[in-house]
């Protein structure tokens, strides 16, 4: 279960998160949906304190930070509930497919050398590049590369794994492998939360929609009540950009 309760945040005076408030419960995937610069990989970065909220708290599981109480250990602890997935993939140029897994499970997570490299091969085979193992990230296309930042993400079997539109930088044919990835990741139990373009798998995926806008949460609800549920105003307008 996460917990997020009124938590803001401001770069230099300008509010990118408004006292945002939610629940997502285990094995439950939200998408947050809202136009560019409404806050949402902000709110996905807060969540795994990359960046650290003014105010607020936030609860993944057991573990709980407050933004009055921001300590390195609490906010380690919290970090490893989460995974990320990246819109660039985040990879290590100089790093194999296998390594660029192996090293946050023997960093992060304190394996072994032959547990994370069982553990990183498992993840491998499962995103479908088993046969990529002692590949670079140059000589894989952008999708094989994000399968190995979704391998990554998976290999951490953390409480709830996060996703920064994680097909924007793919051209159509690779998105659509990668889109259908996430949809079988979606429907084996896995809590996730996923900012997206993607109106139609959004939708398909999702058992609830965030629908964000100048840093506030305006609209959360299932699929069909944030997208037929004529809430009006910029959720409609937003909606009706997309042909679904
Ligand atoms: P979204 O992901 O919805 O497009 P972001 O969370 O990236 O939105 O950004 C929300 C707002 O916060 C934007 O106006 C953006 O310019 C601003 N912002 C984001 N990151 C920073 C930063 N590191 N410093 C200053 N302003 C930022
Ligand atoms: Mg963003």
């Amino acid at each position: 279960m996460i917990t997020v309760s009124e938590l803001s945040k401001a770069y230099r005076g300008f509010t990118a998160l408004d006292d945002i408030s939610f629940t997502i419960k285990p094995r439950e995937v939200v998408s947050i949906i809202g136009p560019s610069g409404s806050g949402k990989s902000t709110l996905l970065r807060t969540l795994n304190l990359l960046v650290l909220p003014d105010a607020g708290q936030i609860t993944i599981g057991d573990e709980s930070v407050n933004a009055k109480n921001l300590h390195r250990i609490n906010i380690n602890r919290l970090r490893r509930k989460t995974s990320m997935v990246f819109q660039h993939y985040n990879l290590f140029r100089n790093k194999t497919a296998l390594e660029n897994i192996t090293e946050v499970l023997r960093f992060a997570r304190k394996l072994g050398r032959k547990e994370a490299d069982e553990k990183a091969l498992e993840y491998l085979n499962r995103v479908g590049l088993h046969d990529k193992a002692s590949s670079y990230p140059a000589m894989l296309s952008g999708g094989q590369q994000q399968r190995v930042g979704i391998a990554r993400a998976l290999s951490l079997e953390p409480e709830v794994i996060l996703m920064d539109e994680p097909t924007s930088s793919l051209d159509p044919e690779m998105r659509r492998g990668i889109l259908k990835l996430i949809a079988e990741i979606a429907s084996q139990n896995i809590t996730m939360a996923i900012v997206t373009h993607e109106m139609n798998f959004a939708r398909d995926i999702s058992n609830r929609l965030f629908f964000m806008d100048q840093g506030k949460l305006i609209a959360q609800g299932t699929p069909d009540e944030i997208i037929h549920g004529h809430a009006g105003g910029r959720i409609d307008a937003f909606v009706n950009d997309f042909e679904i």
